[in-house]
């Protein structure tokens, strides 16, 4: 799950990270009071989105007095914003983050992910701060200097010592910047989170640190734990489809390919979608239908795949292990009569009583029920059905 830089913020003050000050508004007047609460003379209008890059897209607005304050949250507020990470569709802002405009002496990068290979959190720092950290990886790698730190041990002075160097930090700016990034692995641990990402860090004329942007992304494995952060979740943020299957126990994940996918078990349903990429084409979607799959479930599979207009095939990729397959070849002649299925429908089925589940399949003689042998044979005639041919 992500969260708004304005509540990941709210947590780095909770933990002790320095931030500027802001609040959030809903409107343009509470954005003006917003401003007269914070005082001073510069003030910065933030779009509130799940996405980076609002900078370039036009949602984050300097103001140098109340009235600009009000001109920019009015123009944000409701604006679709298009960003490098919203899609070309963009992301509605309904709020805005007013905060004290802050002076900048130097932007840094700074941010923490979980490193999966060496099984242990990656703190990252770079001087390219303020620019797409994707490309300075892709176009100068060595500008990002990287630290593992192993949790049973922890965040250690020599961490933070081989970061302050590597940005080039003079001596007496080390032990503040040191403070900083130790304050934020404890955060990182103690939240559960997924990444932390701070783009940029500043330096401000006075030589003090302060994150001047913040995304947070956290296991949802782990958010029974921290019912506060679960309680930040905002679901206009959430793709409508992907909501919808969580919500009847289905994992979903909408893709931009032409193949619909149904498959049981998570590590299947990947396979799958490599068999189609392998094949040539390329899936719309990794859909998990989990364990149990029935005629619900799969009628409810079959309607949130076809929600998207770029599906030509849907190809049905189920082993019957805990399940049967002439259960689910039952399951799949039933869903089709509550769904429309207005594309051709590609069935494997393998395990359990498969013989018994083709003869269903092949007494029921609907046309746009293709049955196939194994996995490549199904994904080859699936993307072919895509295609409108046959295989
Ligand atoms: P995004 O990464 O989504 O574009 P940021 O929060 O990083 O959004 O803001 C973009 C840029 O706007 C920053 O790199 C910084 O130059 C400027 N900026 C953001 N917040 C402030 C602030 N409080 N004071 C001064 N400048 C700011
Ligand atoms: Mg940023």
């Amino acid at each position: 799950m992500n969260i708004h830089e304005y509540q990941a913020k709210e947590i780095f003050n909770r933990f002790g990270v320095p931030v500027p000050k802001g609040y959030i508004a809903f409107s343009a007047d509470e954005a003006v009071e917003n401003a007269k609460k914070l005082g001073g003379s510069i003030w910065v209008v933030k779009a509130q989105i799940h996405a980076g890059g609002r900078g370039l897209g036009g949602g984050v607005k300097l103001a140098r007095s109340l009235d600009e304050v009000r001109k920019h949250a009015d123009a944000i507020l409701g604006m679709t914003l298009v960003t490098h990470q919203t899609g070309p569709e963009g992301k509605v802002v309904g709020k805005v983050y007013i905060e004290e405009g802050v002076d900048i002496a130097d932007e840094l990068y700074l941010g923490v992910v979980l490193d999966r290979a060496k099984e242990m959190p990656l703190m990252m720092a770079s001087t390219e701060g303020g620019m797409e950290i994707e490309k300075v990886a892709a176009t100068t790698p060595e500008k990002i200097i990287k630290v593992a730190i192993d949790p049973s041990i922890g965040f250690q002075g020599y961490h933070g010592r081989v970061l302050a160097f590597g940005l080039g930090l003079p001596k007496e700016q080390m032990g503040v910047f040191i403070k900083f990034a130790s304050a934020l692995y404890t955060l990182y641990m103690q939240n559960d989170a997924e990444m932390i990402e701070i783009n940029p860090l500043v330096k401000t004329g006075a030589s003090t640190f302060v994150a001047l942007d913040a995304k947070m992304g956290f296991d949802d494995s782990a958010l029974g734990r921290h019912p506060d952060i679960a309680a930040m979740r905002d679901i206009t943020e959430e793709d409508p489809a992907e909501r919808e299957a969580g919500e009847f126990g289905l994992s979903y994940v909408k893709l931009d390919g032409n193949v619909g996918c149904m498959v049981n078990g998570a590590g299947l349903a990947m396979g799958t979608m490599d068999t189609i990429n392998y094949v040539g084409g390329t899936p719309a979607n990794f859909l998990d239908v989990g364990g149990g799959a029935n005629a619900q479930t799969v009628a409810k599979g079959f309607e949130i795949i076809l929600k998207d207009p770029n599906v030509k095939s849907i190809f049905v990729n189920i082993f019957g292990g805990i399940v049967r397959c002439d259960r689910i070849a039952n399951g799949i002649l039933e869903a089709t009569k509550l769904v429309n299925v207005n594309v051709p429908v590609i069935v494997r089925l393998d395990g359990t009583n498969a013989q018994e589940a083709a003869q269903i399949l092949k007494q029921a003689n609907i046309s746009n029920i293709i049955t196939a042998y194994d996995l490549e044979d199904g994904a080859k005639k699936a993307v072919a059905a895509a295609k409108g041919e046959r295989a």
